[in-house]
């Protein structure tokens, strides 16, 4: 949307840009219009107004990279605010310039659901949003049981469900002796 704001107003003197030098004669704070929108954005990243970038439009190229540092910046305190106050996250490390360079998870998740859904549940593990039947048992006043099912001696916590299910034991002895060589 930024970037479709900049090409038009590269365009002098062409009807496109007459709209929105209209538009922004006319919008107020609160409606809808293209050019409300785009001063929203631009307000929540720190850029500067429409109306002055209409003024002198920059290259694409300088567009691009102001953009893309602004929005870096609010990102990146965005989610060092949250890191820093919300113990949910303590698991989960934050890279540096994290719009460019997501975390891991997500990074290696190729296009298709079924990989998309399996970082979700890598997600919730993580962050401890993944109702466990342990869990469940206990907000459930006992409807649900906290067995795990697989071994069905054991409450399903956590610990339990990463590091102690039995019958998993196979595939988890793989990567746990990769993990424990990166220690
Ligand atoms: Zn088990």
């Amino acid at each position: 949307m930024l970037a479709l704001f900049l090409s038009i107003s590269h365009l002098d003197g062409l009807i496109e840009r007459k709209i929105l030098e209209w538009e922004l004669e006319i919008s107020t704070d609160f409606d809808n219009s293209f050019i409300c929108r785009i001063n929203k954005i631009l307000q929540k990243y720190q850029l500067p107004k429409a109306e002055k970038i209409m003024k002198n439009p920059p290259s694409k190229y300088k567009w691009k990279k102001t953009a893309e540092k602004a929005i870096n910046e609010y990102w990146s305190s965005i989610w060092t605010e949250e890191y820093n106050t919300k113990s949910t996250l303590k698991h989960l490390s934050l890279q540096n310039d994290p719009v460019n360079n997501p975390h891991n998870i997500w990074k290696c998740v190729r296009n298709n659901q079924y990989d998309i859904k399996k970082a979700e549940l890598k997600c919730k593990l993580v962050t401890g949003n993944y109702m466990l039947r342990g869990t469940k048992a206990k907000f459930s006043r006992n409807t649900v049981l906290p067995y795990c099912k697989l071994c069905r001696d054991s409450d399903e916590t956590i610990e339990h469900f990463l590091l102690k299910i039995i019958s998993l034991s196979d595939v988890r002895q793989r990567y746990m002796v990769k993990l424990l060589n990166k220690l």
